[in-house]
């Protein structure tokens, strides 16, 4: 179900359904008399709910900047519904987003392929809309650390990627000992390297751990603690092994996805994302790696999904 919860004093999490594709989250970061919006949402209109629920909120205090965690569609295609604000990016986040614009993730939906793949497509983007959006980018752009004074409260931004994306960004909130993770996480979902490297990713959880925060608050999937972030990192750790076996046994990526034995993690959602992970895996091993392309690995995961 999707909802706004209190994580913390005058900080909320915005928890949409099961944190399936698409399905991301957001945050809000309150301090007096104006606050901190940590990503918009897939399209305009989940955007536009998540903003009427946080209406109450906003009207105390209103929203000052967004910080977009990365450059994926889920986290930046709503800007557009806060006007005038400044928002905020890493550089690589803000070059990514030049290259996944909304009509592009329209044209995928729409694509002309054999029918299993077209249901996977329709299926994870399908009900959201991407034709109405106008990409609105980032104002402000860093790179490695940038602190945000919130109307008197520190929000810091710390760059991990390339990792899941080429820019990945962590919005930590010293004074609730909390932080959101953008895509860093995903929780009851598979996670889905879309870059790499892997050792990014695990240095990435293992600085959250060492910040010692209390609440974390995935990209996708409900609010946790350290152990969503340990569940994570073992993921990462237990596929790259599995991964690098089988690359170095000169299988092929899409044979070595549909060889590994998922384990445990067959329970999580989106297993199949498999697919493209051990792609990316494969990609770090040998940068010649020739990908089956985009479009190929959808069909493994539609494959895989119903398998
Ligand atoms: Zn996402």
């Amino acid at each position: 179900m999707t909802a706004l919860h209190e994580v913390g004093d005058q900080l909320f999490a915005y928890v949409q359904r099961d944190g399936g594709w698409g399905w991301s989250n957001a945050g809000l970061v309150m301090g007096d008399g104006s606050s901190l919006l940590v990503d918009t949402l897939f399209d305009l209109k989940t955007t536009q709910a998540m903003l009427d629920t946080m209406a109450p909120l906003i009207s105390i205090a209103g929203i000052e900047a967004i910080v977009n965690t990365h450059a994926n569609g889920d986290h930046c295609y709503g800007n557009e519904l806060v006007p005038g604000v400044d928002i905020i990016a890493s550089e690589a986040s803000a070059d990514e987003m030049d290259e996944l614009p909304p009509q592009a993730l329209a044209a995928l939906v729409d694509l002309d392929v054999d029918p299993l793949t077209r249901a996977y497509l329709q299926s994870a983007f399908g009900p959201f809309e991407f034709r109405n959006i106008t990409m609105t980018p980032p104002t402000t752009t860093f790179s490695g650390r940038h602190e945000v004074d919130v109307a008197g409260r520190k929000v810091e931004l710390i760059e991990v990627g390339p990792a899941h994306t080429r820019g990945d960004t962590l919005a930590y909130v010293p004074d609730a000992d909390a932080i959101f993770t953008g895509d860093i996480l995903f929780i009851h979902g598979t996670p889905i390297i879309w870059d790499g490297p892997v050792q990014n990713w695990v240095d990435a959880c293992d600085l959250i751990t060492g910040l010692g925060v209390t609440t974390v608050v995935p990209g996708h999937g409900p609010v946790c603690g350290l152990d969503g972030v340990e569940m994570v990192r073992g993921y990462l750790v237990w596929l790259y092994a599995e991964a690098k076996q089988r690359f170095e046994v000169g299988m092929s990526a899409q044979d070595a996805a549909r060889d590994i034995e998922l384990g445990s993690y067959a329970d999580w959602g989106e297993s199949e994302r498999i697919a493209i992970n051990v792609d990316s895996i494969y990609r770090e091993l040998d940068p010649s790696h020739e990908s089956a392309g985009v479009l190929a690995n959808f069909t493994l995961m539609a494959e895989l999904a119903n398998r």
